[in-house]
């Protein structure tokens, strides 16, 4: 059975964003015998139909879809220590002290953290984190959406949630910055509690 340090469940705004700064942290000395991964189910994104002409640095017209296809080829270019599991969606989730169990339709995972960055459709609840759900704050009621109920991305030891999920309100930017946080605060926990940023500078 495949072990992760991380794995992050859904690849769409939030969980490509976790990814991406996760995966160019790997050649840092705390984050350098990391195992990363990223579960990269992208059908039931709420990118799949939109067009996103209100996101920094996106031309106006942009298609939701073109940007799920084009984040996994840069995360497999630019950063492809990050493994990706694609054409698999997690069933069930079972935490057993400190190592998660992640069952897809195909395959079972073990894990020290997981990232949940799944849809806040209430069908599409994973087995296993009933006892999180409450309903949705910041999404009109009528439209009857969950989030995982967490204090500062964190549902419980080892149980990280980002994205619309965790409790945001549905916007790309939030989605992708609530992603990118958590990849930020697992790093710097991975880096002895000092804060961590990951930044390039040109040359
Ligand atoms: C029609 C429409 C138009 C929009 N227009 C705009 C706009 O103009 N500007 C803007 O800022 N925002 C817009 N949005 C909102 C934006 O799309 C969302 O805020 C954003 O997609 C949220 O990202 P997320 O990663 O939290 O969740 P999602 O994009 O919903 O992604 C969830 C991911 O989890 C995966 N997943 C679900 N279940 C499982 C499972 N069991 N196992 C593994 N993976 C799973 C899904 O396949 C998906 O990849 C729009 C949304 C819609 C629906």
């Amino acid at each position: 059975m495949e072990s992760f340090d991380v794995l992050i469940i859904g690849g769409s705004a939030a969980g490509l964003s976790c990814a991406l700064i996760l995966g160019s942290a790997m050649e840092k000395p705390f984050a350098k015998n990391k195992k990363i991964g990223i579960i990269t189910h992208q059908k039931a994104s709420a990118l799949q139909n939109a067009e996103l002409n209100n996101v920094l640095g996106f031309k106006k017209g942009t298609k939701g879809s073109t940007i799920l296809e084009e984040g996994l080829k840069q995360l497999t270019s630019d950063f492809p220590k990050v493994i990706q599991i694609s054409n698999e969606k997690v069933v069930s989730i079972l935490k057993e002290g400190n190592s998660i169990s992640i069952k897809t339709n195909k395959n079972l995972y073990k894990a020290s953290k997981i990232v949940i960055t799944t849809s806040p459709a209430k069908p599409a609840i994973i087995k296993g984190l009933e006892s999180y759900v409450i309903p949705h704050p910041t999404i009109p009621a009528i439209k009857d959406k969950i989030m995982l109920k967490n204090h500062n991305h964190i549902v419980a030891e080892g149980i990280y949630v980002a994205g619309v999920i965790a409790g945001w309100r549905s916007q790309y930017a939030i989605a992708a910055g609530s992603g990118a946080l958590v990849a930020t605060d697992i790093l710097t926990e991975w880096n002895n509690g000092n804060h961590t940023m990951i930044h390039d500078v040109i040359e």
